[in-house]
């Protein structure tokens, strides 16, 4: 039988990407619904190729040759087996919510819904039997480890490091925004590159993955590994590493989150040769000059409201950024300002991390004015 499953953000780079590993697997998937949000184009391209019944766009009166849904009655629709949340930003927290209360399984790119209520989600999902599937290639290869997550002494993730690795700080003060999404190794979303650039994308990921595995922040390792071979790996307490290795390319952990528990030959380009690799290097994060790793580790270990504040004042500081407006360091700069004054919130509700969201953006917006 085929798979029925959605993808809520096909338009973007990991959307794109799903579809063409489904069409590579057509006879296993059919497609229920695509969303996009302002690339009406390209989304009435792939309704007319994959045909689903159902889509959504910023403005439904432009869709093609699919009937209009909201994503919330996307995620409501229980002919899903499964949804691919692949929106970027906190698009992606109330759809997915939606979906878990309707028993589908997500498959889990959207880091932000765990960064902005992973308490709330994991619950949830725990509650409803739900299986959240990590699509980040770095929870995608843990949960590929994983066997018996009582055994696992220790997470260990890894960080290609970025385009300014072997940047020094003095040449990091003057980034251009070109240079930030220059990566040396993934080709993605904006935002994202821009977090990979700071190495706040691996303090997201730290937190995604304390949420996602239930480990404390202090069994969760961060190291850089420039070739992205290793995709991360776990340490059982009785010293046995596993890693999950494989070529950079997003096709693979897409492709495991959404016909998971199943493997299949699908969009593979060659075989792995460790001849061909040679080397793998490893090094400890220069925490110097990646103060944003440091932040989301403290904003973690607070919990509660804190990664709400670290998530909305990070992502409006990379708007800016990426529109000219300030400088590199000046989103960290932020950042740590807004933590540093935010008020904490007890187990926040879903209502409550969408005003402190908002509240935490205007004033991250006021206070880069000023910059
Ligand atoms: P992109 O910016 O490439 O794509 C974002 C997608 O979300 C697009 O389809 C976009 O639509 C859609 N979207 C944005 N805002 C809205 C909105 N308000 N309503 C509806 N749809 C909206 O991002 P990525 O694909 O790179 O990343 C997506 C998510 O996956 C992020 O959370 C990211 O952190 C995560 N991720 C990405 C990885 C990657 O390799 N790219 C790796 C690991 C995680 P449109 O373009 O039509 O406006
Ligand atoms: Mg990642």
């Amino acid at each position: 039988m085929k798979r029925k499953i959605s993808i809520l953000g096909s338009t973007g780079s990991i959307g794109r990407q799903a579809l063409e590993v489904i069409e590579k697997l057509s006879d296993k998937f059919e497609i229920i619904a695509l969303a996009g949000g302002n690339n009406i184009e390209l989304l009435n391209e792939q309704i007319k190729k994959f045909k689903p019944k159902y889509a959504y766009a910023n403005n439904i009166s432009l869709i093609e040759g699919a009937a209009p849904l909201s994503l919330e009655e996307i995620c409501s629709n229980k002919d899903n087996d499964i949804i691919l949340v692949a929106v970027s930003g906190k698009i992606g927290l109330k759809p997915t919510i939606t979906a878990i209360n309707n028993g589908i399984d997500i498959a889990l790119a959207n880091k932000e819904t765990l960064v902005m209520a992973g308490d709330i989600v994991m619950q949830l999902a725990k509650e409803k039997g739900v299986n959240i599937i990590p699509v980040d290639s770095e929870h995608c290869a843990i949960h590929q480890c994983i066997k018996d997550i009582s055994q696992v002494e220790n997470l260990i993730i890894t960080a290609s490091g970025g385009p300014f690795l072997k940047k020094t700080i003095e040449e990091m003060k003057n980034a251009t925004v070109e240079q930030a999404l220059n990566h040396p190794r993934w080709n993605m979303g904006k935002k994202i590159t821009v977090d990979s650039a700071t190495l706040m994308n691996k303090g997201l990921e730290v937190i995604e993955a304390h949420h996602l595995f239930n480990m404390p922040y202090d069994k969760i390792n961060v190291v850089v590994h420039p070739q992205s071979i290793v995709h991360s790996a776990i340490e059982y307490v009785d010293g046995s590493v596993i890693a999950q290795l494989g070529l950079p390319s997003m096709h693979i952990p897409i492709q495991y989150a959404i016909t998971y528990p199943e493997r299949y030959n699908g969009i593979k380009s060659k075989s792995f040769s460790f001849a061909e690799i040679a080397r793998l290097d490893f090094e400890e994060p220069d925490w110097k000059k990646f103060k944003a790793l440091n932040l989301a580790y403290e904003a973690g270990k607070i919990g509660n409201s804190a990664t709400v504040c670290l998530n909305a004042a990070n992502e409006e500081a990379v708007f800016e950024f990426l529109a000219g407006k300030i400088k590199l360091f000046d989103i960290i700069n932020s950042v740590e300002y807004m933590l540093s004054h935010h008020n904490i919130t007890k187990t926040p509700s879903i209502d409550e991390i969408f005003e402190i969201d908002k509240e935490v953006r205007e004033k991250t917006k006021e206070l880069l004015v000023h910059i």
